[in-house]
């Protein structure tokens, strides 16, 4: 999978060749390009920004550098991302749709966001998703990029050592994750649930499944609506 990020602010995604993503990257998986947003400015201040027509507090980054900028780099018709709290929310089955796109570029908007017309213009170079973290603002859209990426590598075929791990995960089957547990059996006088030492992995099955939809019950109970649980959300 291809990457570019478009910022203000590139030194922000140096994680970005940290941790996963970084392992991705060492493993031929993932190739990320972070763009300076200013390479694509024509004056001595390297101007992103102006005032907003209509009035109102703030800054609105302007059309042009980001016109060049995403005539530049995404030439090959890849997905465009604009990160904005007034996106579809991101959850782990876009994370899903995202992880199958051969391209992925990020628009990364600051001050009170990026001119409506480029999101309009994007939608000639490919297809255009905006994309909110979650129901609160940001200073910037890089650090959503950040964890939007870092929850569609880990998905890429070939990154998890053991894919498993991913099919258990919370929000894979609808449910919370159940608690999980390791050695030792018993620490400062607490004791792991005994099905879990039995052995007898269909209790362990049944007891892990009713601790996903209790937890779930109890934390999240939006997602317990009969048609979001595979099999019925009811409580045993
Ligand atoms: N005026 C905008 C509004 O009320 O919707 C908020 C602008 S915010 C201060 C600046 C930038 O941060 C946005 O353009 C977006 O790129 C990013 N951002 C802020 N909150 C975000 C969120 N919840 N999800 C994704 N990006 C966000």
């Amino acid at each position: 999978m291809r990457i570019d990020v478009v910022t203000i602010f590139p030194d922000y995604l140096a994680p970005l060749s940290l941790s996963l993503p970084g392992k991705a990257r060492e493993k031929g998986l993932l190739d990320v390009r972070v763009h300076d947003l200013r390479d694509w400015t024509h004056d001595r201040h390297r101007t992103v920004d102006d005032t907003p027509y209509g009035g109102g507090a703030g800054m609105v980054m302007r059309p042009e550098p980001w016109g060049e900028a995403l005539d530049e780099v995404a030439a090959n018709r890849p997905t465009l991302v604009f990160t904005t709290p007034s996106g579809e929310p991101f959850t782990q089955a876009l994370a899903k749709e995202l992880s199958t796109r051969e391209h992925l570029v990020f628009a990364c908007g600051r001050y009170e966001g990026i001119d409506q017309r480029v999101i309009e213009h994007a939608a000639s170079l490919g297809e255009v998703r905006e994309v909110s973290l979650g129901d609160y603002v940001l200073n910037g859209g890089e650090v959503a990029a950040l964890a939007i990426v870092e929850a569609v590598v880990r998905l890429l075929p070939g990154f998890m050592g053991n894919a498993e791990s991913l099919a258990e995960e919370s929000h894979e089957d609808g449910l919370l994750e159940y608690p999980v547990y390791t050695k030792p059996a018993s620490w400062r006088g607490l004791d792991v649930p005994e099905v879990l030492l039995s052995g007898d992995h269909g209790r362990i099955a049944a007891w892990r499944r009713e601790q996903a939809v209790r937890r779930t019950a109890q934390r999240r109970p939006d997602l317990l609506a009969p048609s979001a649980v595979p099999g019925g959300g009811e409580l045993k």
